[in-house]
């Protein structure tokens, strides 16, 4: 059995859209297993560039199967659009099934993750207003509708208005908006439903077959460690697990049969949204890395949102490997600091008198400082280099460096955004 776990060591946007489109290659199966459209994968390969904020990163394999797992929350309406606009773009129409257990984002998740933020002010929790929080506070609550229940006119109709009569109450008397009426809930719902049919499917009896005949199945998280509501920066944090551990129950995979877990971290961090963030550089070095991270600059996939930006955090990523269960790591954007002389890297945290490597609670994180040390950069262009053994020395140094303090092996090293640009050691 082999299933691959792409996950996030960080905040999110390490690349991992990217690190799955390389290794899609060897898999008949790419499955999401968590969150929903409040973040994107970039892509770019001999199609072109895309962002995936629903799709599996495995679209662009004909012969893989995507699967879209019940922990996912499924926005019909953005399944739509990602598919057809894959098509217009002359991609063949990919092999997509959908969970018949995934649960829908609703019209009014939407509109109270906005009315939240708005209502909560500066002390807001920087949501992308995909809907994510509410959704997710629906389904554990057991007020969520599952894709299976969106084919059973009367069942759907009687849930809804079952969830609005409390809805409307908030709605009208908390955020003094119009009540919302079932009847145009039901027309959207239908309309979307009859659309994603063709792809529902029991995905857990096709993943189970899939192990039993030995296939391989990647499974790709969303957003980072940092950001998992039990071990990340809470309450900035998302509303279901990031976290590899996860995966096996978000896909409806025997956990153990996630026997690789690629840990996934930038060479500099980066981060969308807001809580501490220790390493974070507010000065015109920020600019000067945001503006050449990433394939176009460090800009939220989603939101548009300029992305803080920082110097490596070892403390954070050893973290975030650790709770990942990391087997191996990914190291992506090294190319990204070719311009540098010298390269800060926080090594640990200075809280009050104390110093520490380790990551802890919000609250203390809260008054940390970094303590950096820097390495010499490399100062040229390495994103044509396909081996370790060509890197620059300083560039070969800075990675094992970064290895030794995170305390996981670097196997992968991404030179650029494109498919191509990768070394494996
Ligand atoms: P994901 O959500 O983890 O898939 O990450 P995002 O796609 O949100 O953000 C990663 C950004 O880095 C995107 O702009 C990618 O195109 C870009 N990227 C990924 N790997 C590399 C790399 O090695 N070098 C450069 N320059 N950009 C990269």
């Amino acid at each position: 059995m082999t299933i691959t776990a792409i996950v996030g060591a960080n905040w999110g946007d390490e690349g991992k859209g990217k690190l799955t489109d390389v290794l899609a290659v060897h898999s008949q199966f790419v499955v999401r297993y968590q969150g929903g459209s409040n973040a994107g994968h970039t892509i770019i390969n001999e199609f072109g560039k895309f962002t995936l904020h629903l799709l599996p990163s495995g679209v662009f394999y004909p012969e893989t199967t995507n699967v879209i797992g019940p922990g996912v929350a499924l926005n019909m309406n953005k399944f739509k659009m990602e598919l057809q606009e894959l098509v217009k773009r002359g991609i063949h129409e990919p092999k997509v099934c959908i969970s018949d257990r995934a649960q829908v984002v609703l019209p009014y998740h939407i509109l109270f993750d906005e009315l939240e933020e708005e209502r909560l002010g500066t002390s807001k929790f920087g949501s992308t207003k995909q809907g994510i929080a509410p959704f997710y506070a629906d389904k554990y609550a057991k007020l969520g509708i599952q894709v299976s229940e969106l084919f059973d006119e009367n069942l759907l109709r009687a849930k809804l208005n079952m969830a609005l009569a409390s809805k409307n109450i908030l709605l009208t008397h908390l955020y003094k908006k119009s009540p919302l009426h079932v009847d145009q809930l039901m027309e959207q719902l239908q309309e979307q439903a009859a659309f994603i049919k063709p792809y529902v499917c029991d995905t857990t009896v096709l993943l189970q077959e899939a192990l039993s005949k030995g296939q391989s199945i990647l499974v790709e998280g969303q957003l980072g460690a940092l950001r998992d509501p039990d071990h990340g920066t809470y309450p900035y944090t998302t509303s279901s697990s990031t976290l590899a551990g996860f995966a096996a129950v978000g896909a409806g995979v025997p956990p153990y049969a996630i026997n690789k877990i690629v840990a996934v971290t930038k060479a500099y961090s980066s981060c969308v949204g807001e809580g501490p963030f220790v390493s974070e550089i507010m000065t015109d070095e920020a600019s000067e890395l945001r503006k050449r991270g990433g394939d176009a600059g460090e800009y939220g996939v989603t939101t548009g949102r300029p992305r803080r930006v920082g110097w490596f955090d070892a403390v954070a990523t050893k973290y975030g490997c650790q709770v990942q269960g990391a087997t191996e790591v990914a190291l992506t954007n090294l190319d990204v600091l070719g311009y540098l002389e010298e390269i800060p890297i926080c090594t640990a945290y200075r809280i009050g008198n104390e110093l520490s490597t380790e990551f802890s609670s919000t609250s203390r994180l809260k008054q940390a400082e970094p303590v950096y040390e820097s390495m010499p950069g490399w100062k040229c262009d390495i994103s044509h280099i396909r081996t370790f053994a060509n890197l620059p020395i300083a560039a070969q140094n800075y990675v094992l460096t970064i290895e030794k303090l995170i305390q996981a092996p670097i196997r992968w090293i991404s030179v650029g955004p494109k498919r191509e640009q990768i070394i494996e050691r």
